[in-house]
């Protein structure tokens, strides 16, 4: 197995690869007694996060997204399995439609690494589905539909034939115009968005492509993702952000400043602050609406206008995110 392939799916091996240079910011993240050796959300990480989390200036804020913790048993009113509304506005086993005219697929339940406070960590993801067969069937009698968003899972986990198959069964469909992707391979497994680079490359010539990117701290911005970033806005595409707001990880001024401008000086907008989706087994991220909102206050004194994202929150049932002032 090439180094770059390999992930950690046991907490044990993981931890003794991050060593003893980062023993205190585990002890921060997640004391002994608070760790969840075997969770019910599983967990994984690649050795590329892990080699991130080795060189973070804030190692404990990147552990929490990735090291599960007792907290995410606790039972929460409110927090529930389907926080967005994905079920009802199910159209095909892959297809989600909440707005109007655009669609999103499903495209995978694979992810380069479990963020503890996945929003998805409790869908009931397809075994095996022929994605593109779906997609392709679904679009036939849709042809309103002028954006398809590839999402999941992670659509970039796909391998290089499906992923092809998927994008040109889109293709066939000559009302999409626009090809957005949403992503955390960029700071997971850039290795895995570079096997893709020819048929990325290949697509900003028949759609209008947009890549969403999720990142949610600085530390998780390094050279690979420059690489990865650039390669893309070299061939046309849109590079926007978004991040989720999570308590301990990148609440503080700070983080998120420093978030924006990393993220500008690799070709990418901030877009998107998202409040946390009330999913079960996530509450312990949560950071209040007042706090969210002085956040932005204070960002907004220190940032130019484009690199303030704007906050929102996604209600099931809404037609639109909805923005939070
Ligand atoms: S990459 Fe996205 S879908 Fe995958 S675990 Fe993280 S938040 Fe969930």
């Amino acid at each position: 197995m090439d180094d770059a392939e390999k992930v950690f799916t046991q907490i044990p091996e993981f931890l003794e690869y991050l060593g003893t240079g980062c023993a205190e910011a585990i002890a921060n993240a997640a004391t002994p007694d608070k760790l969840d050796l075997s969770p019910k959300f599983p967990f994984l990480c690649s050795k590329h996060y892990a080699d991130l989390i080795k060189k973070a200036s804030e190692p404990e804020a990147l552990l929490r997204e990735i090291l599960p913790t007792r907290d995410e048993l606790a039972n929460v009113p409110g927090f529930v399995d389907d926080p967005v509304g994905d079920l009802p506005a199910g159209k095909a086993d892959c297809v989600i439609q909440k707005y109007d005219r655009r669609a999103l697929i499903v495209s995978t339940a694979t992810c380069g690494a479990r963020c503890r406070f996945c929003f998805r960590k409790n869908y009931p993801f397809q075994s095996n589905p022929d994605v593109a067969k779906q997609v392709s069937d679904w679009l036939d009698t849709h042809s309103d539909i002028w954006e398809v968003i590839l999402s999941g899972g992670d659509p970039l986990t796909l391998s290089p034939g499906k992923f092809r198959d998927l994008v040109e069964a889109i293709a066939m469909h000559g009302s999409v115009t626009t090809l957005r992707i949403h992503t955390r391979l960029p700071v997971m497994r850039p290795d895995l968005v570079m096997q893709h680079f020819e048929l990325l490359r290949e697509l900003s010539a028949r759609f209008e492509c947009v890549l969403v990117s999720h990142v949610d701290h600085p530390d998780e911005l390094d050279e690979e993702s420059q690489v990865v970033f650039g390669q893309l806005k070299f061939s046309g595409w849109t590079l926007l952000n978004q991040s989720v707001l999570l308590k301990g990880v990148n609440d503080n001024a700070k983080t998120l400043e420093s978030l924006s401008r990393r993220l500008f000086m690799q070709g990418v907008l901030p877009y998107y602050l998202h409040q946390l989706d009330h999913a079960n087994g996530v509450a312990h991220f949560e950071a209040s609406d007042e706090t969210a909102l002085s956040l932005i206050a204070e960002i907004r004194k220190r940032l130019p206008g484009y690199l303030v994202p704007k906050l929102v929150r996604e209600i099931a049932g809404e037609k639109s995110k909805t923005p939070i002032f």
